[in-house]
């Protein structure tokens, strides 16, 4: 890693768009200082110290016009963010006068920066391993606090942290072979040398497994956990929604930087992302004639990892609530008995035939009993487990899962090869390989395509 820089000068906005009244505009790359005095009227920024903020204006040296009134943070390589020099202007003049100062340090010497460029900077400079990388990532998206607290953690670089364990394993299994076979101490060094193999391929794999089985609450937390409400007109869904909406507990993103230009909806139960699927089905009927129908439920419960199906307590079973029940029988599915400040009507047994007791749970939309209970289900059957397991660590994308099952793999060659009584050498390679894969993981061994897809993901200006 080398730590002067080999690179151009780079600019961008980085706080997001339109939120608050101080913006930041910032370089990085040997030029940083140079560019900002171009434009800045203040203090000489050659000669502060460094981690120094000053007080300016920033001038259009074309027009001499003031463009808007500032705060430089100057900060010298090596101890910065991407390890280069970089300047940071925060400007307080809104979006036109902070577009204005980054147009001004473009035709001053810097370039536009590509998404994610600060952060692939910071990696090619050495500063952090991919895992961190991607946990910058998953910073910038973190749906709740939970999501946050894991991403924080993998910056922390506790992934990486426990990848370079498993690895320095199969490095020392590997150096353990050749010094069997350099230096052979017994007559059987072949089986003597197979066993510790199967021993430490054993190990690894279960330790790339329990990695593994975190992979998929990993998912949820970044993804959402994709969730439907259903039950015919009238039972309550609109009402129920509007309860998990309340509270300030509704976020609603359209994932800044990214391809995806989508709105989505995602609230946030006990630190759970629900990720609502088709809740324009539910809203759009509120005062047309309602027409979602048993067709457009089948296909929310389709996409939805839980479903909320919802009844009415204050009526019998219909059929079509009963096809509901049929359609959801394989899903993992909460029974929401709603309207329980009425009259009781539904046949409490004919429902328990079809649903298992603990399942139901009994509510009123009306007088909100009952809301927090099913709260409380949706955070257990997430987290049920969970909040008990030894680390806080999670695999939590798709690049991550995709190797760690590759190494999962090789493994099981290491231990099929052994079994088939193949010669030792050739098992080396498959303990080589998987070694290679675990690396990529966290960068120890990258191709540049990899990372121009990754660090693309980025928002601009981080
Ligand atoms: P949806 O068609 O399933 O979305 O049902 P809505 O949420 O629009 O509710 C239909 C009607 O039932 C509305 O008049 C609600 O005020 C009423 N309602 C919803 N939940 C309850 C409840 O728990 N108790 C009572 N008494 N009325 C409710
Ligand atoms: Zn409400």
């Amino acid at each position: 890693a080398n730590t002067t820089s080999e690179f151009d000068t780079i600019a961008a906005i980085s706080t997001p768009p339109g939120e608050g009244a101080i913006s930041i505009v910032r370089l990085s790359g040997e030029q940083a200082v140079e560019v900002a005095c171009k434009v800045f009227k203040g203090k000489d920024l050659h000669k502060v110290a460094s981690h120094t903020i000053n007080y300016g204006h920033i001038i259009d040296p074309k027009t001499h016009a003031v463009v808007d009134e500032v705060m430089v943070s100057v900060m010298l390589a090596p101890k910065t963010y991407t390890r280069e020099d970089i300047i940071e202007i925060n400007t307080h003049g809104g979006i036109v006068a902070t577009n204005h100062v980054l147009q001004l340090l473009l035709s001053y010497g810097a370039r536009m920066a590509e998404p994610g460029e600060f952060t692939k900077r910071a990696f090619l400079n050495g500063r952090i391993d991919l895992t961190q990388a991607e946990s910058v990532m998953d910073l910038i998206r973190a749906k709740t606090d939970r999501a946050m607290q894991v991403a924080v953690d993998q910056l922390d670089g506790s992934l990486s942290h426990l990848i370079k364990g498993i690895r320095q394993d199969i490095l020392d299994a590997l150096a353990q072979v050749e010094v069997n076979i350099d230096y052979p101490e017994y007559d059987d060094v072949e089986t003597v040398t197979t066993k510790m193999l199967v021993e430490k391929a054993t190990m690894v794999k279960q330790r790339i497994e329990d990695l593994l089985a975190t992979a998929n609450r990993g998912k949820v937390l970044r993804e959402g956990l994709a969730t439907a409400i259903v039950g015919r007109p009238n039972v309550g869904k609109s009402s129920l929604l509007n309860h998990l909406l309340h509270e300030d507990k509704a976020i609603v993103t359209d994932v800044p930087g990214t391809t995806r230009d989508v709105i989505e909806e995602y609230v946030n139960v006990r630190d759970v992302p629900l990720k609502l699927v088709d809740t324009a089905g539910i809203r759009a009927t509120e005062d047309k004639v309602e027409k979602i129908g048993v067709e457009r439920s089948r296909k929310a419960i389709t996409a939805a990892d839980l479903v909320l199906l919802v009844l009415n307590n204050s009526e019998p079973l219909t059929d079509e609530d009963n096809e509901l029940l049929a359609a959801t029988r394989n899903k993992k599915r909460l029974i929401i008995l709603n309207k329980t400040d009425l009259p009781v009507k539904l046949d409490d047994q004919e429902l328990k035939r079809q649903v298992a007791a603990e399942d139901i749970i009994a509510i009123s939309a009306l007088t909100t009993n009952g809301i927090d209970k099913l709260e409380e289900r949706i955070a257990d059957l997430f987290w049920g487990g969970i909040e008990n397991s030894q680390s806080n660590t999670l695999v939590t994308n798709a690049r991550q899962i995709g190797l760690l099952n590759q190494a999962d793999q090789a493994l099981d060659d290491v231990l099929k090869g052994i079994n088939d009584g193949m010669p030792v050498d050739l098992v080396q390679i498959d303990m080589t390989r998987c070694w290679d894969l675990l690396g990529e993981i966290t960068g120890d061994s990258y191709q540049d395509e990899l990372l121009n897809q990754l660090f693309s993901q980025f928002c601009l200006g981080k």
